[in-house]
This record gives structure tokens, C-alpha cells and sequence, in this order.
């Protein structure tokens, strides 16, 4: 009976080792993504609202990840990057 109970234990810490190694992984996998995610908050150039850290709706333009609040903003952008740029 003991043996059984050990045995089910290993196996459950066994899975539970498995789960999280799968799952840091991907998280790995994510934040290993060099150009879409926003790593700090930032503001959308186009409307000029704030876009928060983790966005994915963004555009990497001469070497900056810029955010966007919405489709519409980025397509606005990515046509015309220049002109919501300051330089
Ligand atoms: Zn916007």
C-alpha cells in the first residue's frame, strides 16, 4: 500500500515537473520574440494614447518597437511611418 502511495506521488511530482517545464518554455519562447511585443509602456504615435508593456500590436521601425492602440493606428502608420515620426 505504502509503495503505491509513493508511487503515485513520484508520478504526480513527475507531471508537475513536466507541466512547468513546458510552460517556461513558452513563456521563454514569447518574450524571446525580438520585435513584437512592447517592452515598456509607450504611447501610440499615430493618436497619441498610451499602449501598455506586452502589446503585441506593434511595428519595429529603425530599430524601435512602437505600440499602437488599435489596427487602424498601425495600417495608419506602417503606410506613412514617416510622417508620425519626429525627428
Ligand atoms: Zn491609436
Amino acid at each position: 500500500m505504502k509503495k503505491t502511495i509513493i508511487f503515485l506521488l513520484a508520478t504526480l511530482c513527475l507531471s508537475f515537473a513536466l507541466f512547468a517545464k513546458n510552460r517556461s518554455t513558452l513563456d521563454f519562447k514569447s518574450t524571446a520574440l525580438p520585435t513584437d511585443t512592447l517592452k515598456k509602456d509607450s504611447t501610440d504615435p499615430v493618436c497619441g494614447m498610451k499602449v501598455k508593456a506586452g502589446s503585441n500590436r506593434t511595428i519595429l521601425y529603425q530599430k524601435t518597437v512602437f505600440g499602437f492602440c488599435s489596427e487602424s493606428c498601425k495600417k495608419r502608420f506602417s503606410q506613412e511611418p514617416k510622417k508620425y515620426i519626429k525627428n
